[in-house]
């Protein structure tokens, strides 16, 4: 654990709020980013809120704060299996197709924060809860 008084934290993480996953996605990040500290933003959906022209906006506005006070090095985008955002896991055949389509609506988001932050890395991560596992897109 860092210096909590150093008041840095060089991640934001934007999940999805579902409330089904919020011990394990907070779990995951830790042990995926190391126990650096993040700030964490949750939103329906969390690429889907990000690919939405309104909550884009309140996002990035609240990634934009967060940059100055946190110098922030790195934002990552969490979407999960069977999102209720995204109609769940009903709407897919299999969980193959799931994951292809996460990926790709995690890339597109990706796209618009690289453009909007160009100095920010971006990571992109699925939680399949099925496996308990996090998947690196
Ligand atoms: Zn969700």
């Amino acid at each position: 654990m860092e210096n909590i008084m150093s008041h840095i934290a060089p991640n934001i993480v934007v999940a999805c709020v579902d409330f089904r996953f919020q011990n394990e996605f907070l779990a995951h990040c830790n042990k995926q980013l190391g126990n650096k500290t993040f700030d964490y933003l949750t939103y329906p959906g969390a690429s889907k809120a990000i690919l939405d022209r309104k909550s884009r906006d309140a996002i990035f506005s609240a990634i934009s704060t967060l940059v100055k006070i946190h110098q922030t090095e790195m934002v990552v985008i969490l979407d999960h299996i069977d999102c209720g955002a995204y109609g769940g896991s009903v709407r897919f055949s299999n969980i193959k197709d799931e994951i292809n389509f996460h990926k790709e609506k995690l890339t597109e988001a990706g796209e618009l924060l690289t453009k909007e932050f160009p100095e920010i890395k971006v990571g992109l991560l699925i939680y399949n809860y099925r496996q308990n596992k996090l998947l690196t897109v």
